[in-house]
């Protein structure tokens, strides 16, 4: 499975992405994979504003009637947020079929019904029929997957819905933050960000100095009004759209967040947290079909989101 999602990406990049291919790069000796995997030291990080294109799109069906409604208030508020750490996101109408995509480039949300998040997160996957019903499991309290090779965000209304109710709020304003904060999280994938749990000794804290407002890459993001990022997870960024050494970093891995993680571990000596709360990073590498993506997300119920993702991993 691996091996036909390989050639799918590879094929994707050829075809739509004009990227240079991965396959043809020099590889890189012990010392330059180091070098180029240390985030002690991002180089020349241009902060300048940037732009990024993302084609929203909302399906049709009447499932997805209270989402368009939501919709302009939602992303006037994830536009805001990315604005504030000088990334203009520039919104263009999508269609049914997606337009050109590129990492970091041009990006696409796509706000879906339950039947289609799953079909095109079974595709996404690559997960064959036998699992599909154990993915389904894994999908229950799911509510979006962002695909970083694919620079898609699958987003299951109902799922969030669910939760919303679950929680009992009701508050129209409340449930628009919390949606508004689920694609933030997302966006931040597709910015080549990882979580803010995924390393207990990295520079990305799960909540800023002030020990109360969450970090957007955290899991702590269901109803909250305000969501923050330390100067790091901006350089990060930066770097990224860029093209600067982030860029390079996931180019050089063809964009597979398990690889880039992989190795940032490796060449940082970050650690892990013991519980397993991460969820990322244990997908290990070199079992077949495993999910290239950054998760999940995100109900805001953390042992849920552990044990689902824990079942991720299994999914082969
Ligand atoms: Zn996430």
């Amino acid at each position: 499975m691996r091996s036909s999602w390989t050639a799918a990406v590879f094929l994707a990049f050829i075809l739509f992405l004009h990227l240079p291919a991965a396959a043809g790069a020099k590889e890189l000796s012990p010392q330059e994979e180091a070098g180029l995997y240390s985030l002690a030291d991002l180089g020349p990080v241009d902060l300048a504003p940037k732009k990024v294109t993302v084609e929203l799109y909302v399906a049709p069906e009447t499932e997805l009637a209270a989402c368009r409604r939501m919709m302009p208030l939602v992303w006037n508020r994830v536009r805001a947020f990315y604005d504030r750490m000088g990334v203009t996101l520039v919104h263009q109408e999508g269609g049914p079929q997606p337009g050109p995509l590129a990492p970091g480039a041009r990006l696409r949300v796509e706000m879906l019904t339950h039947k289609q998040w799953l079909a095109r997160s079974y595709q996404a996957f690559d997960v064959a029929p036998p699992f599909r019903l154990r993915f389904l499991q894994v999908c229950r309290d799911k509510c979006a997957f962002a695909h970083l090779p694919l620079s898609v965000i699958h987003v299951s209304f109902k799922n969030f819905q669910d939760a919303e109710s679950a929680s009992k709020s009701g508050d129209g304003q409340a449930n628009r933050d919390w949606l508004a904060n689920l694609l933030i999280h997302e966006v931040g994938h597709l910015l080549g960000l990882y979580h803010a749990h995924e390393f207990v000794n990295d520079a990305v804290p799960e909540y800023l100095p002030d020990g109360k407002t969450p970090n957007f890459m955290s899991h702590q993001i269901a109803f909250k009004t305000e969501l923050g990022w330390v100067d790091f997870q901006k350089r990060l960024v930066h770097s990224y759209l860029g093209r600067g050494k982030v860029y390079q970093q996931y180019a050089r891995v063809d964009f597979d967040p398990l690889r880039y993680l992989e190795l940032i571990k490796k060449h940082n000596g970050y650690r892990e947290p013991k519980s397993g709360k991460t969820d990322g990073i244990r997908k290990k590498s070199g079992k077949q079909g495993s999910p290239k993506t950054f998760d999940d997300d995100d109900n805001g119920e953390e042992d849920d989101l552990a044990k689902g993702s824990s079942q991720i991993n299994d999914v082969r």
